[in-house]
């Protein structure tokens, strides 16, 4: 039942030397404000888990920087039993127009959803004091909206998933949340057209996705470090791996330890070029599609292997499917004829240490020739920010938050169809081939990122969205 996780504080200023003057004095402005608005609340942020997936990835920097400027940011992570995961994958797999495990959201599973959520409500009740701000992330959590409503000064329900185009399935989910959410001040929604119909237009508002720089995920690595960090965890298996230290997110330094676990032919070697998607073992990110595409359209001339990687699928406890879908790449490879086979390898990173993990994928990021996210849907794709921020060109689907971020030709490619294997791999191949556009292009993300995508942002739209609530409900609202 809902527990409370420890965030360390992170200090903004170092943002002083990545954002312009303007941007940074803006910034400055709005964490005095903050620190007025927000004197003797807290700001509770809850949601379904600790480790992986995108949600982690945002809340951690946003309540570390959120304390650093005086802010009570706290966070409090949801328990459930495996049907209550059941049913919110089930859930999160509408939202996108999946169809999911094909499991019903009847009155059982209404029933199991709020069974579950009335329990993490009375525990974490007990926590929020009257003048809190709560945000719900995502659905698992938003069924205790109802609950906390009479307790908190403002309460924010927000979504992390969405799609542009609804049908049957979003419809239904819709309906299934539609109770709990209008109890929310505000929905919060990555994107204008993932809100939906029904909502109250006032009550909702946009915060695009925003990624942290000063992170083992994201800190500049040297070329050798980078080499070293994949040899540690052998992903490159070409000569000796040597211990390589980084910098832990608070400030001490850690070594990478722990091994990936690798499906392949033979080792990589630190001079083949490498196209990698990192990723969640997750269908809607469609490392079948990944594999085959590179597999049938991408010639063994290019010299290009390809690396899928992502989590141990143990580590993730709120993602049900990750197993299966692992398998199911694995079995993907398995099928390839031995030539085709051997360049694409498949790697699961240790979790036990989650800064030991960032550094690892960063690493990973930073030496792929092409960073590729071909997802079916997209909420936002933290995976493409990053790869961005890393002067990475990136061919991504355009679906959901991903064409927030990319501006096709400038700062990535986008794909029409994420199902057209043919183009995917197209897209490759003539971008291996030309470095100067890759180079171009990988600096034309950099810039974006810097210009729009930093984590300061997000806090000064969340700031708006509370100041907003506050002068609401002051108004009878
Ligand atoms: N990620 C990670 N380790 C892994 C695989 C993924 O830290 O082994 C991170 C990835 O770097 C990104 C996040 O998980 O920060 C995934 O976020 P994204 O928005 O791309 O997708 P989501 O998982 O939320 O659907």
């Amino acid at each position: 039942m809902a527990r409370e996780i420890d965030v360390p504080t992170r200090d903004s200023e170092r943002f002083r030397a990545v954002l312009s003057h303007e941007r940074f004095e803006e910034f400055q402005r709005g964490a005095l404000e903050a620190r007025e608005l927000l004197a003797g609340r807290a700001v509770w942020n809850v949601n379904s888990t600790a480790r992986g997936g995108g949600v982690v990835e945002l809340l951690r920097p946003l309540l570390g920087y959120a304390r650093g400027v005086g802010v009570d940011a706290r966070w409090a992570v949801i328990d459930g039993n495996p049907e209550f995961y059941d049913i919110t994958k089930r859930i999160h797999n509408r939202l996108h127009e999946f169809e999911g495990d094909g499991g019903p959201l009847d009155e059982r599973a209404r029933r199991i959803y709020e069974e579950t959520l009335a329990e993490n409500l009375a525990a974490f009740a007990q926590r929020v004091r009257p003048g809190d701000v709560v945000i719900l992330h995502d659905p698992q959590p938003a069924g205790m909206a109802p609950g906390l409503r009479p307790v908190t000064a403002a309460l924010i329900w927000r979504c992390h998933v969405g799609v542009d185009e609804p049908g049957d399935f979003a419809r239904e989910t819709w309906s299934f949340l539609r109770p709990y959410v209008r109890h929310a001040d505000v929905c919060v929604f990555s994107r204008d057209t993932f809100a939906w119909d029904g909502l109250d237009r006032d009550r909702i508002a946009t915060i695009r996705p925003t990624i942290d720089v000063f992170t083992p995920k994201n800190d500049e690595l040297s070329t050798e470090t980078v080499l070293r960090v994949l040899r540690a965890s052998t992903l490159v298996a070409d000569g000796t791996a040597e211990p390589v230290t980084f910098c832990r997110q608070d400030g001490t330094p850690g070594r990478v330890e722990r091994r990936a676990q690798l499906i392949e032919d033979e080792p990589l070697r630190a001079e083949t070029p490498i196209v990698v998607q990192v990723s969640r073992w997750d269908a809607l990110k469609d490392p079948v599609g990944v594999i085959r595409g590179f597999a049938e359209h991408v010639p063994a001339e290019t010299g290009a292997h390809l690396v899928c990687a992502g989590p141990s699928v143990d580590a993730v406890a709120d993602d049900p499917e990750g197993p299966r879908t692992l398998e199911d790449a694995v079995a993907a490879r398995s099928h390839l004829p031995a030539a085709v086979r051997r360049r694409i390898h498949l790697a699961t990173l240790p979790m036990d240490d989650i800064d030991e993990n960032a550094v690892i994928v960063n690493a990973l990021q930073r030496h792929a020739r092409i960073v590729v996210q071909k997802s079916l849907a997209e909420g936002f794709g933290l995976t493409v920010a990053e790869a961005m921020w890393k002067g990475r060109p990136v061919i991504a689907s355009a679906v959901g938050g991903i064409e927030e971020q990319i501006v096709h030709g400038e700062s990535g490619v986008l794909l029409d169809d994420p199902r057209d294997l043919g183009g995917f791999g197209r897209a490759i191949t003539e971008l291996l081939a030309d470095r100067e556009r890759a180079e171009r292009i990988g600096n034309g993300a950099r810039e974006r990122v810097r210009d729009q995508f930093l984590s300061v942002r997000s806090l000064l739209d969340y700031l708006a969205v509370i100041r907003r609530i506050f002068a609401a409900r002051s108004g009878g609202g």
